[in-house]
């Protein structure tokens, strides 16, 4: 078992676009439980206070969203955890 799962290594690391985020945040606002795409496991919500983001993590596999913020104008991504992505160009 794992556990130290960098992003980068997980496949089904969540919400890479910005409209996933906004439907994870929706529902996490809205106390619902917002599961990971990979094994379904709750998504836990971790904050860093000093930059002022946040972003979700897996509880079991460790994936994690991109890091954001929410701010008057909605959900802004605040730059990619990954340093490069596993798979470019999917816009099907
Ligand atoms: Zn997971």
């Amino acid at each position: 078992m794992p556990d130290a799962v960098t992003p980068a290594d997980i496949p089904h690391a969540p919400f890479r676009s910005l409209e996933g985020l906004v439907e994870a945040w929706a529902a996490f606002r809205a106390g619902n439980p917002v599961p990971c795409p990979g094994d379904g496991a709750p998504l836990a919500l971790a904050v860093d206070g000093a930059a002022g983001v946040y972003r979700f993590v897996c509880v079991r596999c460790g994936a994690a969203s991109q890091w954001f913020d929410s701010g008057a104008n909605g959900l802004r991504i605040r730059g990619p955890t990954q340093p490069a992505p596993l798979q470019g160009g999917g816009e099907d």
